[in-house]
Parts: structure tokens; C-alpha cells; sequence
């Protein structure tokens, strides 16, 4: 496949489910685990937002989170799941909410109604089409509204997926309103990977490279096709070595 790179969003699934089926049982065994790792890769992002790591850490921690959204919409088998999300929240032709082409939603946005298209080309869509066509309609006001801003909507989507996940929000207005629980998970997912990108769009960074450069091949830990890293303990003061994942 690696001919192909940059893949489309569903052969991306299809590529981590390759390269992180085994890890991902081994390390992140539960739905739960699956977003307690995508909220431990926002909290890398977000030292980076605030100063505390180097701005030269934030693509790579930008491709870890997006490896950790699809360690979540892996749950499902099917690789179309996180671009189905996508696709439902943020169609190609106007905003879900405001129903124009440039939102202009500001902070209050109206009812959601999508417009998705199942025979839509954005099935074909790739992390370039996502980033741009993102980038048109909700840039300027991101832009406007600053990196603090675009950081906290990413980690609130974090909260939602976890508490979602973990069952605690199961009576919800979307859950009683008729999308089922993998469709919810997907359009989970899709908010935080619009928000991955918002963010990769403030500092300018090309998130079609950067998961290229990054996964687009071999896991960037172990460098194996099927990700064979070292299974590390971190306890309060000290780290060890406990294994490996390697089968
Ligand atoms: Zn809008
Ligand atoms: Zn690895």
C-alpha cells in the first residue's frame, strides 16, 4: 500500500489496523484505554500550545493523536467509520449548522442538520482535502479566536469521546435522537480530528506530510510494519522495561 501514500482516510484505518491491531489489544485492551490514549496525546499537544515543550515536538505529536483516534474508530471493522463521521458533521458543500460555505456560526451556532452524501467524494478524501477545505470554511474565525481557543474545543471533544466511550453519557440528547453508538463514536472521533487539524492549520503544519513522514511506512517506535515496541511501565519515579508486544 505504502505505494499510494498519502492514503486516503479509510486506508489510513486500514494501515494502522495493520500496524497497531496487536499493540493496541495488548496496551489499550479497552474502549476506555483507546480514549485515555487520545486524551494523553491532546495533553502533548497542549505543551507544546502552551509553551511548555518545543515548537519542533508539535507534528509528530500531532500524528500520534491522529494514531490515537484511529486506535478508536478501530473499534469498528469498518475503515469508513471515521470518514462517515467526517462526512456527517463537516459535508463538503456548507456548514452543518449555519448552512454556509464560510461558517459564520461565531458562538452561536444553530440546530445541526447534515447534509452528507454517502456517494460523496469525500470517501476519496485525504488528510490534504480534510485540512483545506476545514481550513476555508472555519480558519479565519480560529485564527481570530487564537491557539488557546482551538486547544480547548480539541481537548472538549476529548472529554465527550471519553465520557461517551465509558458509558456515562449514554442517555444523551444524540443517543435517544437515533445515532447509533457507532455512529456516535464516529462522530466523536470526526470532532477531534477537525480539531487536530484546526490546530495543524494555526501553526501551518501539513498534516499530509507529517502522517506520511510519520506512519506513512513503518511504526515510527519499533520501525516494523506491525508494531513489535517495547512495553514500558512508567510508575511515579521509575521506568521498566516489562516486556515486549512483539508476538
Ligand atoms: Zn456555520
Ligand atoms: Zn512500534
Amino acid at each position: 500500500m505504502s505505494a499510494t501514500i498519502p492514503f486516503t482516510l479509510p486506508q489510513w484505518a486500514e494501515h494502522f489496523r495493520l500496524m497497531y491491531r496487536h499493540r493496541n489489544s495488548i496496551v489499550f485492551p479497552s474502549n476506555v484505554d483507546k480514549a485515555i490514549f487520545v486524551t494523553y496525546a491532546i495533553s502533548t499537544v497542549g505543551q507544546v500550545v502552551r509553551g511548555r515543550a518545543d515548537k519542533e515536538h508539535l507534528p509528530s505529536r500531532l500524528a500520534t493523536l491522529c494514531a490515537s483516534v484511529f486506535a478508536v474508530v478501530n473499534i469498528s471493522d469498518d475503515n469508513r467509520l471515521l470518514c462517515r463521521g467526517l462526512m456527517h458533521k463537516y459535508p463538503e458543500r456548507c456548514c452543518a449548522y449555519c448552512k454556509h460555505d464560510i461558517c459564520d456560526c461565531g458562538d452561536n451556532r444553530p440546530r445541526f442538520s447534515s447534509t452528507a452524501n454517502e456517494e460523496s467524494g469525500q470517501l476519496n478524501w485525504k488528510f490534504y482535502d480534510w485540512q483545506t477545505m476545514l481550513d476555508i470554511r472555519y480558519g479565519a474565525y480560529n485564527r481570530d479566536k487564537g491557539p488557546y481557543f482551538i486547544f480547548a474545543r480539541l481537548s472538549e471533544e476529548a472529554q465527550e469521546l471519553l465520557l461517551f466511550v465509558s458509558g456515562f453519557r449514554q442517555s444523551n440528547k444524540e443517543m435517544v435522537s437515533g445515532l447509533d453508538w457507532m455512529a456516535q463514536l464516529a462522530s466523536e472521533s470526526a470532532d477531534i480530528v477537525a480539531w487536530t487539524l484546526a490546530l495543524a492549520s494555526y501553526y501551518h503544519v501539513d498534516m499530509t506530510m507529517v502522517m506520511k513522514n510519520y506512519y506513512g511506512k513503518v511504526c515510527p517506535g519499533c520501525k516494523k510494519e506491525e508494531c513489535g515496541c517495547p512495553l514500558i511501565f512508567r510508575g511515579s519515579d521509575e521506568t521498566a522495561l516489562v516486556g515486549t508486544i512483539s508476538k
